[in-house]
């Protein structure tokens, strides 16, 4: 008998899933509960029945998993961001390393080594902060989507985020009730402020604050500007203009208040600018591990020319330049390439260049141009590589490919397409840049077999 819903059953969790779910099996079906781990003894309520799977919330902890830990914020059941406060770091460092392998095995159906978890900083690692704002009758909301929801969990603190984000967003939220600032309604195209986007460059310690907006300007900014600059580091108090009814954050044009468009920051020794608009890495600690971890899979000597697809600011081909003879940037964002340009200047960096294009277009350019790279660094977004670039990629005939992802799904998709254009996949390792997340970094060597 299939399970039905609102049915209450008694079951053991023998694994978690690749988003953070506790799976158990009830004659034979699947059944997914959030927030249980491995080895829990459950009485669970099933709130969603399918054919093949079912969804169960926890109604009590029979027996509990000996990886489970005191959860340290109250804000954790609701909100859609932490999938892992529950258990310990070693428990959660396990599933992410078993995330990997399982990932290569049976989506892309390679059996390859797969290191050690690297690890950096594991509480308030993110440098970037995007929180949705909405209202309610007498108050402001600001805070993080619900899990698989656009409702908004009022937080006024994330035990991710650097302490002086929440004390930023406590100055936002009296200025908003003061000013009777009115929020962005997807459903009305009406309402000024939608997002609050807040980064921190961890090594300068500069804070930027950014408002997105759907106007040019905003009610009494000089009250905010005041309150704003009492923050210790902060360097940039902006607007981001987004008047489209989309499920982007940010805008294309930013309208500086106070101080300065950029913020900077040092990465693996190189100094850098960041516009709103460039990506970064969300953890600095996380993200020097990880280019290191690069830098050694690209096996630089001196002589080799590097190509560096999906750049964003330049940081990874500027960390490895000095011990290549040229590195060639590709990023499709133009605010990026004029950072990475700018990052190369100001650190005096004279052999790399960085080209505004799509990855796809750029590959078949440079091919064309018979540019001969030693090594190729692919770290594209979260949907991989399209086919056209993997093959561009091969066709170059790099000795070697490194593979860089937040997404090992596709990442391992796209290491199968290259497995098949020549490419050996000779080893991964997983770092772990979101911890407390379901996300796991991976970055993987893919070495030209000989013919
Ligand atoms: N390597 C960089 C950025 C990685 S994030 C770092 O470590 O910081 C992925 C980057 O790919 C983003 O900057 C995004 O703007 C860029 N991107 C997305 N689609 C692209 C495409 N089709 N062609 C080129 N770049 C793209």
């Amino acid at each position: 008998m299939p399970l039905s819903k609102n049915q209450e059953i008694k079951l053991h969790i023998d694994s978690v899933s690749s988003e953070g779910s506790g799976v158990g099996r009830y004659d034979g079906q699947a059944v997914f509960v959030s927030g249980a781990a491995e080895g829990d003894e459950l009485l669970v309520h099933i709130i969603k029945a399918k054919k093949t799977y079912a969804v169960g919330k926890i109604v009590e902890i029979l027996t509990p998993s000996k990886d489970r830990t005191e959860v340290d914020c109250p804000y954790f059941k609701q909100c859609g961001g932490c999938v892992y406060r529950h258990i310990s770091y070693e428990a959660e460092k396990r599933i992410k390393m078993q995330k990997v392998k399982d990932a290569f095995l049976r989506i892309g159906h390679i059996d390859i080594p797969v290191k050690e978890i690297i690890t950096a900083n594991t509480e308030r690692y993110r440098n970037k902060a995007e929180y949705p704002v909405g209202r309610t009758v007498n108050g402001v909301q600001i805070g993080f989507y619900a899990n698989r929801s656009h409702r908004i969990i009022d937080a006024e603190d994330c035990l991710l985020q650097p302490a002086e984000f929440a004390e930023i967003v406590e100055i936002i939220r009296k200025w908003i009730l003061e000013n009777h600032i009115s929020v962005w309604n997807s459903e009305t195209g009406e309402g000024l402020l939608r997002h609050i986007y807040i980064r921190k460059g961890f090594v300068s310690g500069e804070i930027m604050v950014c408002l997105v907006v759907n106007g040019e300007s905003v009610p009494n900014e000089e009250r905010l500007i005041g309150e704003l600059s009492k923050i210790t580091g902060m360097a940039s108090i902006a607007l981001n203009v987004n008047t489209e009814n989309t499920n982007v954050i940010l805008g294309e044009k930013v309208n500086v208040l106070a101080g300065s468009e950029k913020i900077s920051d040092t990465l693996c020794g190189v100094e850098i600018e960041l516009s709103p608009l460039s990506f970064y890495q969300v953890n600095h600690d996380g993200a020097e591990a990880l280019y290191k971890k690069a830098a050694e899979y690209a096996g630089l000597s001196g002589s080799e020319t590097v190509i560096d697809l999906y750049c964003g600011a330049g940081t990874i081909g500027l960390s490895m330049a000095h011990k290549a003879k040229r590195v060639i940037g590709v990023e499709i964002i133009p605010e990026a390439v004029e950072d990475a340009k700018k990052n190369a200047e100001r650190n005096g960096i004279g052999n790399c260049e960085f080209y505004c294009a799509d990855a796809s277009a750029a590959v078949k350019i440079l091919k064309d141009k018979d540019i001969k790279p030693d090594v190729v660094l692919l770290d594209p977004p979260r949907k991989g590589c399209s086919k056209e670039v993997l093959s561009f990629v091969a066709e170059m005939n790099p000795d070697r490919i490194v593979y860089i992802s937040c997404d090992v799904s596709t990442q391992s998709r796209d290491c199968a397409v290259l497995k098949s254009l020549g490419y050996e996949p000779t080893e991964a390792t997983p770092v772990d840049m979101f911890p407390r997340t379901s996300h796991v970094e991976c970055v993987v060597l893919m070495s030209r077999v000989e013919k």
